[in-house]
């Protein structure tokens, strides 16, 4: 049989992002079983680096079998009971997914929109909160179709006022940017393993605080996932180690190993690095003559929104950074479709070097389309780091 090819990708696109080779490395390493004892040692040694990652004290701390959506659908599952009050906060995909997993689950689904390239203030979701005094108020901290950050600390405020848990999606903000789990008092937090923790997609890391086990205690009915409940799985994470289903070996292998790369560089320095990276390549794409989606103040530094020039052929220029230059960037989504590019910068993919060679691309690819470019993208970029 022919294998088919498996290129060696820059991944500049949402998700998945670029692996350490240590991290690859990793998933090729022996199986042992789910209850070895040497097992046991990487498991917990995984929930301590990822505690210290998420900068949460929570002893409910584990990675979920499954992608990001899996940890969304998790905390989802586990704090909404049929008749339940959500409120969520929706600005893009990723808050539309919550609320249709809220629907799926019988709760009374609330909402507060805002355009997508926009944060939410936090007027906007304490009126949304007055008005339906929800259990759980669910906000997207890195929305990745859009590039926005939402500021937490007062949507955190405000629904604790109101006697809500505070839930949180950190996919995409996991690893690249400050997630201050305990400080902000998220009472439920959830991420995933392909973006800026930049390991292979499969695990979903999640994190209940005290409040969220109460809660979850307290439940009238039982979590309607078998699979995703917690009262069962945090069993086997714990001191009782009772089999729920096997762990995905490799895949916690290299989650730990990820996990320890993140550590030896430092969360100061690895957010550093983004930010970095992101002045940079906004520097060069708006020498080009290119506009970003979103407002400064609230732009992502691992997911850059770009829009795309009048005229340019939005999946013609990405087919051609992917053929021709290996890059792979990723298109709008909803109603951004066509609009705007959405470049990534996500961990172990978020180098000058990668930034360098895709303004170098983008700027020959937009000219051959005929844009008003302006030349010096990677010249502007040079700045940038020459004065860092
Ligand atoms: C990618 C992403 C998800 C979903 O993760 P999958 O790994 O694709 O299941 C959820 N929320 C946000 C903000 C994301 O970026």
């Amino acid at each position: 049989m022919c294998e088919p090819k498996k290129p060696k990708r820059i991944l500049m696109g949402p998700g998945p992002s670029n692996c350490h080779p240590s991290v690859l490395a990793a998933m090729a390493e022996p199986l042992v079983g789910h209850l070895d004892p040497e097992f046991l040692t990487i498991m917990d040694e995984t929930q301590d680096m990822l505690r210290q990652v998420l900068k949460t004290r929570n002893e409910l701390t584990l990675p979920v079998s499954g992608t990001g959506s899996a940890g969304m659908e998790t905390c989802l599952c586990n704090l909404v009971e049929p008749g339940d009050r959500v409120l969520v906060c929706v600005n893009g995909v990723f808050g539309t997914r919550m609320a249709d997993i809220v629907g799926r689950l019988g709760g009374e689904l609330h909402t507060v929109e805002a355009e997508w390239g926009k944060h939410f203030e936090p007027d906007a979701v304490e009126a949304a909160v007055r008005e339906c005094s929800p259990k759980v108020v669910a906000i997207v901290h890195a929305e990745t179709s859009t590039g926005v950050r939402q500021p937490l600390e007062e949507v955190s405020r405000i629904a604790h006022e109101a006697g809500a848990l505070f839930l949180v999606d950190a996919v995409t903000s996991l690893g690249g940017c400050n997630v201050d789990a305990d400080g902000w008092q998220i009472d439920a937090i959830y991420s995933g393993t392909q973006k800026c923790l930049s390991c292979p997609p499969g695990l979903a890391p999640v994190s209940f605080g005290p409040r969220a086990m109460e809660a979850l205690e307290a439940r009238r009915t039982r979590v309607p996932s078998w699979y995703l409940d917690m009262t069962m799985v945090k069993k086997y994470w714990g001191a009782d180690r009772t089999y729920h289903h096997t762990a995905p070996i490799s895949m916690i292998y290299a989650l730990n190993r990820a996990l320890k790369v993140i550590l030896e560089e430092g969360l100061e320095a690895r957010f550093a690095r983004h930010r970095l990276n992101h002045r940079a390549l906004v520097a060069g794409l708006e020498a080009l003559g290119l506009e970003m989606l979103v407002a400064e103040p609230y732009r992502l530094p691992m997911l850059n929104a770009a829009l795309i020039p009048e005229g340019v052929d939005d999946r013609r220029v990405r087919k051609a950074l992917l053929n021709e230059h290996n890059i792979e960037i990723g298109g709008g989504l909803g109603p951004l479709a066509g609009r705007v590019w959405r470049i990534g910068l996500m961990g172990h993919s978020c180098t000058p070097q990668n930034v360098m060679l895709l303004l170098g691309a983008l700027e020959e690819l937009l000219k051959a389309e005929g844009a008003p470019i302006r030349p010096g993208a990677q010249g502007a970029a040079e700045t940038v780091y020459a004065e860092a």
